[in-house]
């Protein structure tokens, strides 16, 4: 049988909701034979996860997944099959921990402006990994501020909301650089999230491969077949391989579960692949 493949993961090292062997173990038990842990700018994750993976006898591949700036965008790097102690990776993280602190208290200080205080300790107490805007997003539900998460987007944490603070992170030839000199595959994440028309998401193409980026996410969680033929097309074109990730973050988004993922199509080269 080949194996059941989800490359891109969240744990409670940063804002998904299971710790990283509860994660290997839900995939595993959703039939996932080959993972990726991809957590938001941090790799403390990783030991744990291949841990549990080795007791249950599938593959895990060592990853991230890298914010990027590029025109005056946020973007996502997914590195994949990483050696997480490169010092040119660990110092990149480093900063990019930092920035998150840096970030985490101006959203927190806006929120208290708004007259909603406390919100950075509520959020701290979801794990001692990364604060992202998830973590702020449950902390205004918790609070009883929200309704739900996406409520807290569109409220205060959002682009153009009062609680909205934009990070200063790597460019995206700085973060692919990062994962190459820690040996990985660099991985454009969820290409059709970032709302670009077909000629900016090309030029972005362009400056991924001649960054040194590798593959693109092809196969989400959510991904419709229209979907992923417009990816495969834009794949072969620009020479990339392909990649396939739920991006699952805990049992709480109830429509996403690991390696529920439509099959990648055979025209293009499957990232793993390269390793
Ligand atoms: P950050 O990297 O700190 O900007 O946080 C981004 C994270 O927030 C993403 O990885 C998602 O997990 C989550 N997120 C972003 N937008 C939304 C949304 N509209 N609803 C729920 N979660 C979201
Ligand atoms: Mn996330
Ligand atoms: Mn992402
Ligand atoms: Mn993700």
């Amino acid at each position: 049988m080949d194996p059941v493949h989800d490359l891109h993961l969240h744990s409670t090292a940063s804002d998904g909701s299971l710790s990283p062997a509860a994660l290997v173990r839900a995939a595993h038990g959703q039939g996932v034979t080959a993972l990726a842990l991809t957590d938001h700018d941090t790799t403390a994750g990783l030991a744990e996860a291949a841990d549990a993976a080795r007791e249950l006898g599938i593959r895990f591949i060592p990853g991230v997944e890298l914010s990027a700036s590029w025109e005056r965008k946020t973007l996502h790097v997914v590195g994949l099959n990483i050696a997480p102690n490169t010092p040119v990776l660990r110092e990149g993280l480093a900063r990019h921990a930092a920035e998150r602190a840096r970030r985490a208290q101006l959203i927190a200080r806006r929120l208290a402006s708004a007259g909603l205080p406390g919100l950075l300790e509520q959020a701290r107490t979801y794990g001692a990994g990364m604060v992202t805007r998830a973590h702020f997003a449950r902390a205004l539900c918790d609070l009883g501020h929200v309704k739900t998460p996406a409520d807290a987007f569109r409220r205060y944490l959002g682009r153009g909301k009062p609680a909205h603070v934009s990070g200063r992170w790597a460019g995206l030839a700085e973060a692919v650089g990062w994962i190459r000199a820690a040996g990985g595959v660099a991985v454009l994440a969820h290409p059709l999230r970032y709302k670009l028309t077909r000629s900016w998401l090309q030029r972005l193409l362009l400056a991924f491969k001649a960054a040194g980026g590798g593959a693109l996410e092809i196969v989400g969680g959510n991904s419709t077949p229209q979907e992923i033929r417009t990816l495969t097309g834009h794949a072969l074109r620009q020479g990339l391989a392909g990649s396939v990730g739920s991006d699952y973050h805990g049992p709480e988004m109830a429509w996403s579960r690991p390696g529920r993922l439509l099959p990648l199509p055979a025209a293009v080269t499957p990232v793993w692949a390269l390793w």
